[in-house]
């Protein structure tokens, strides 16, 4: 598929046709990563972050936000979880929180792999290639970072301008993260405003010229107090000819696209697509291309406050509720639950 055809099927709206892309991206999964479904237990263990990415709840200028950090014996009686529900991830993410030191999280990493033989995944936003290499030999898997948008301009807008080459260094440490060794994960939000086809065009093509190992796909979903969501709610009309809306449809049309162009990749169910259809999302994302469901372990009164987006799905639930749903999505989707640590090329 080349990307006249990724542009087509990007803009096409007739429900029938959509049909055969859908079918394509699901003989496709079957075909490259089989009917397991991975669970990849997620522990959001601090809010507290130095950035200021326009369109994230969490960002530093938003000082209406309750700032919270697990403790260490809160994160493991996750992992605990985790463990006794055959997990075979346990993914830490976190805002750019400066309070841990490299050497804080490298003990995390080492204490979690004691108490559970299970593939570590961090995704605490930019950091040193001192801290990966540390981290790495902690026992470290893999890594998420997420390219947004390969639009450099769109990238900067939705940042801050202030720094240029920005997107530059993003893609230098998720290079990095390969050569390291890690596992790398990356993806995009879908219809961030002034996104434009061309660009999700090539954010698709993107991810396969990186040889990305997880991708992220969820719609962007405004939160008020961003300025960018400020923007979105009070006076954004999306031009849909000109610019990708950040509907349920275009983000499945993403995944189906990039199952179909990146085969063998892990592609999750998002947490945001369950937000924007919390009945179908997820089961849909699993029928459209996705094998991965990261549910969410952090306890209620943590989860809450993690709130990178409004309306988060689940933010209520205990982690046993959550983990009973997602076992009744991979049933609803036909699937099963994925054994071992479902790395994308088994070591
Ligand atoms: N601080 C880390 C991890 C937390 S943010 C980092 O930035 O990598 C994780 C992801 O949440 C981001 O990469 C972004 O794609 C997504 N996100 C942030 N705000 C969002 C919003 N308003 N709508 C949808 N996704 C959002
Ligand atoms: Fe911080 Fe990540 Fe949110 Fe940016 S997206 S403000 S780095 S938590």
């Amino acid at each position: 598929m080349n990307k006249e055809d990724i542009l087509y099927w990007l803009r096409e709206k007739d429900e029938h046709k959509l049909n055969k892309l859908w079918n394509m991206a699901d003989s496709v999964r079957k075909q490259f990563v089989g009917d397991e479904v991975h669970l990849r237990g997620l522990i959001e263990i601090s809010n507290y972050c130095k950035k200021n990415c326009l369109y994230c709840g969490i960002r530093v200028y938003n000082t209406k936000l309750t700032r919270y950090r697990m403790r260490d014996d809160e994160i493991l009686e996750c992992v605990k979880f985790a463990r006794k529900n055959g997990y075979g991830t346990i993914v830490i993410q976190s805002g750019e929180d400066t309070y841990f030191s490299r050497d804080e999280i490298a003990e995390l990493i080492i204490k979690i792999k004691k108490h559970a033989d299970v593939a570590i995944t961090l995704s605490l936003g930019e950091c040193d290639e001192q801290s990966l290499k540390i981290w790495k030999e902690a026992g470290a898997n893999r890594y998420l970072l997420r390219f947004e948008t390969s639009d450099e301009e769109l990238f900067e807008r939705i940042h801050t301008a202030k720094q240029s080459k920005s997107l530059e260094r993003r893609i230098r440490q998720i290079e990095e993260l390969k050569r390291l060794g890690y596992e790398a994960g990356s993806g995009i939000m879908i219809g961030i405003p002034y996104q434009t086809y061309e660009s999700l065009a090539n954010d698709i093509l993107l991810f396969k010229k990186l040889d990305i190992d997880m991708i992220g796909i969820g719609p962007y979903i405004p939160h008020p107090e961003t300025p960018l969501g400020r923007e979105f709610i009070k006076d954004y009309k999306n031009d849909e000819e000109r610019f990708v809306p950040n509907t349920e449809i275009m983000t499945y049309k993403v995944i189906a696209l990039t199952r179909i162009i990146c085969p063998d990749t892990n592609i999750p169910a998002t947490t945001a697509l369950a937000t924007i259809n919390t009945r179908e999302g997820r089961i849909l994302g699993l029928k459209r291309g996705a094998n991965v469901i990261m549910p969410n372990l952090t306890p209620p009164k943590y989860k809450k406050l993690y709130e990178i987006y409004p309306g988060k799905s689940s933010a209520d639930d205990e982690p046993e509720v959550i983990h009973q749903n997602v076992l009744k999505v991979i049933e609803q989707a036909g699937r099963r639950v994925g054994k071992g640590m479902g790395n994308r090329r088994e070591l």
